[in-house]
């Protein structure tokens, strides 16, 4: 677990003060390897690349957390819309928003921060912070 002092001021403003990184920026929009996508603070398991698909929306989108505890799902009035946004089940750290406009099995978008993520590349065992 990172101690806020270990963070970039870019993760700081996503992560802890609940930001949104500028569209189709993120390291880990176009990742395409096989692996499993963590938190960055903590590096738990949020989500598995089988579940990773292309949105067109400029942030990596996923139709389903790995498990579910991964995630913990909050409502969310700011910037008067009506979002559900998602943080890390682990450590409470902000991931982004999910959305009903998903594809198929689930039907759900979770668009998520690229800075937010780590990924654990399967066949490299690479960690790649977004
Ligand atoms: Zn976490």
């Amino acid at each position: 677990m990172k101690s806020k002092s270990e963070l970039t001021p870019l993760q700081v403003e996503i992560c802890l003060n609940r930001g949104t990184e500028r569209p189709f920026t993120g390291k880990l929009l176009g990742q395409t390897h096989q692996g499993i996508y963590r938190c960055v603070v903590c590096h738990e398991a949020l989500f598995q690349s089988e579940t990773k698909f292309e949105s067109g929306c400029g942030w990596p989108s996923f139709f389903e957390a790995i498990s579910k505890s991964a995630v913990r799902y909050l409502e969310d009035h700011s910037h008067g819309m009506h979002r559900v946004e998602i943080r890390c089940g682990h450590c409470d750290s902000h991931l982004g928003h999910v959305f009903n406009d998903g594809p198929t099995p689930t039907g759900l978008r979770y668009c998520v921060n690229s800075v937010s993520m780590c990924f654990e590349d399967q066949e490299t065992g690479e960690m790649i912070e977004g």
